[in-house]
């Protein structure tokens, strides 16, 4: 499937509520053949999305109405900027393309063809040299968490480029969860408190350990929610969350064929010098981190 740049200036738009510009509507295929021929010679793909539309550092191309994921398209516009007021972070570098199919089956069908070997997730971000991101899912139930946690590794990579995969998937779990579910996510939550409490051999997780795993494929389920808790110290102090930002822009300044390699600036190293006791402070923080209690 070719699909053309939506920013080309070609295009007829408008205005929307709520920022978003329409750069293209189908509203049949004959309708779009004939828009096509209008305005944009040479589009061979206009009929293939039902609408585009630029928001933030978006391009997104929709086969879903646009009222049923406004909302969390204006969340992740909204995260755009948090991480760069957070972590002191430029811009995006490039426009990111969010393609959301309609359905498991279309969805399923186009990653098998473009990205063949791909692991089958509900929503994936593909990441090429050179190119601007993509962000690929479909509506279903968890279409919001999912496309959260994608646009995280989306903007983080637009914004510093690679990372650490502990890095790169903490702050997505973390980012994942609506506002004010973030700190107290469930399980990791529970789980946390409950090894920092009982787990007298290991109530702190392995940094070190976590730094050191290089390929996706070693990454499990224990490190998405180790690192997630790391994250979520790091953040939730304004002194933590500098020292974080600081080691986000290390490793954008870093050199790119190591990081291509998985060598990256040492967080421990980075975190050891200017907390010293961290890992007492990381216990303290989490068995003091309590949920509020609903009224
Ligand atoms: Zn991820």
């Amino acid at each position: 499937m070719t699909i053309k740049s939506a920013n080309d200036g070609t295009q007829k738009t408008r205005s929307e509520n709520f920022g978003f510009r329409l750069l293209r509507f189908r509203l049949s295929f004959l309708t779009a053949a004939f828009i096509a021929l209008l305005f944009l010679p040479g589009v061979a793909s206009a009929e293939e999305w039902r609408s585009e539309y630029a928001y933030g550092p978006f391009e997104i191309y929709l086969n879903v109405d646009i009222n049923s994921v406004r909302k969390t398209l204006e969340q992740i516009a909204d995260l755009d900027r948090e991480l760069s007021v957070r972590f002191s972070l430029p811009p995006c570098q490039e426009k990111i393309k969010l393609y959301i199919f309609e359905d498991v089956k279309t969805y399923t069908a186009y990653i098998q063809k473009e990205y063949p070997g791909a692991p089958m997730r509900r929503a994936l971000f593909a990441m090429e040299k050179d190119k601007p991101g993509k962000v690929f899912t479909f509506f279903h139930s968890d279409f919001a968490e999912d496309l959260r946690h994608e646009c995280t590794h989306a903007l983080l990579h637009s914004k510093i480029g690679r990372l650490p995969i502990w890095i790169d998937e903490g702050l997505a779990e973390y980012f994942e969860a609506p506002k004010a579910q973030r700190v107290y996510k469930e399980p990791y939550y529970g789980q946390i408190r409950k090894n920092v409490s009982y787990n007298v051999f290991a109530p702190v997780p392995d940094l070190k350990k976590l730094e050191n795993i290089t390929k996706m494929g070693d990454f499990l389920e224990v490190h998405y929610r180790n690192s997630w808790s790391w994250m979520n110290f790091m953040i939730n102090d304004p002194s933590r969350q500098k020292i974080l930002g600081n080691y986000l822009i290390l490793c954008k300044k870093a050199d790119e064929r190591e990081k291509e390699q998985g060598i990256f600036p040492s967080f421990t190293e980075l975190l050891g010098n200017t907390i010293p006791k961290y890992k007492t402070e990381y216990k303290t923080y989490w068995k003091e981190l309590k949920k509020p209690t609903n009224p």
